[in-house]
């Protein structure tokens, strides 16, 4: 079986990472999100912006993946499976998924905000398990024109990657099935693709404690944690 999983802020929840809209625990609960995850922002306090993505990228590298993701990578040996995540955390890669899209980047790395430039080491992960909280931190500068890096995740107002959404729209377009799991639905384009799949025919299954825009057209909702909804996938087929 061809297998696409769409997962968004919910896979990773049990990892220790917290969604952006879960209300007592959410990121924005805390931070508004235009003072620090849009170009104008890093443009007005760079070191406020720049120091809370390295925060976030030392919560990342000291999480590890959950039950869910190592059970969506031990269906690769069955299944064809493409993961295209909203998540810009590295969990489904360190848990052994090979086939990953982020639809909205990557934490764990930085660009040139100038010119795009990806360099090595890359700056985001200097010295990152010593990064025990939270401070402002003036980002490096790019080696081959002097701007200022920017961490490599899709801000509000910005563009998906193209490339990625090209990826993700032909792997749902090739799936069988689609699981959609822990994403709340509300986050444009990403939210169309289960639309997508919905219209092609795919059966398209959602697993998310609470309901979202897209549950009353799905197949199946599992109303569960991903952990819980995956393995009850795999018992089931
Ligand atoms: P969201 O915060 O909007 O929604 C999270 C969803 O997960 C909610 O519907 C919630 O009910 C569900 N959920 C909570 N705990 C769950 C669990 N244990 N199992 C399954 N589902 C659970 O997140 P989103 O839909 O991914 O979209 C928001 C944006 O947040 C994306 O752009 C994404 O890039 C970003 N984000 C990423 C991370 C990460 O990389 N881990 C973390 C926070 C936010
Ligand atoms: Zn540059």
């Amino acid at each position: 079986m061809r297998l696409c999983v769409l997962t968004g802020a919910g896979m990773s929840a049990e990892s220790g990472i917290p969604t952006f809209r879960d209300a007592q625990t959410g990121l924005w609960a805390r931070f508004k999100p235009g003072d620090l995850a849009s170009p104008e922002a890093y443009q007005r306090d760079p070191a406020l912006v720049w120091g809370w993505y390295r925060w976030r990228a030392a919560k990342v590298a000291a999480a590890q993946p959950n039950a869910g993701h190592r059970i969506l990578a031990a269906l690769q040996a069955q299944h064809d499976v493409h993961i295209v995540t909203q998540n810009v955390d590295n969990l489904h890669e360190r848990a052994g998924s090979k086939h990953v899209t982020h639809l909205h980047g990557e934490i764990m790395k930085s660009r040139c905000f100038v010119c795009g430039h990806y360099q090595t080491p890359d700056a985001i992960l200097h010295d990152i398990e010593q990064l025990t909280e939270e401070q402002h931190e003036a980002p490096p500068n790019c080696q081959r024109c002097d701007g200022s890096m920017r961490p490599d995740v899709v801000w509000f107002g910005e563009a998906l990657p193209d490339e990625a959404w090209q990826a993700a729209v032909q792997a749902v377009d090739a799936a069988d099935e689609v699981w959609v799991i822990g994403t709340s639905n509300l986050v444009q384009p990403a939210a169309q693709l289960p639309v997508m799949a919905l219209h092609a025919g795919k059966t398209v299954v959602e697993i998310n404690p609470e309901p979202t825009p897209l549950t009353p057209y799905v197949h199946q909702h599992l109303a569960m944690r991903a952990s819980e909804g995956v393995q009850q996938l795999v018992d089931q087929q």
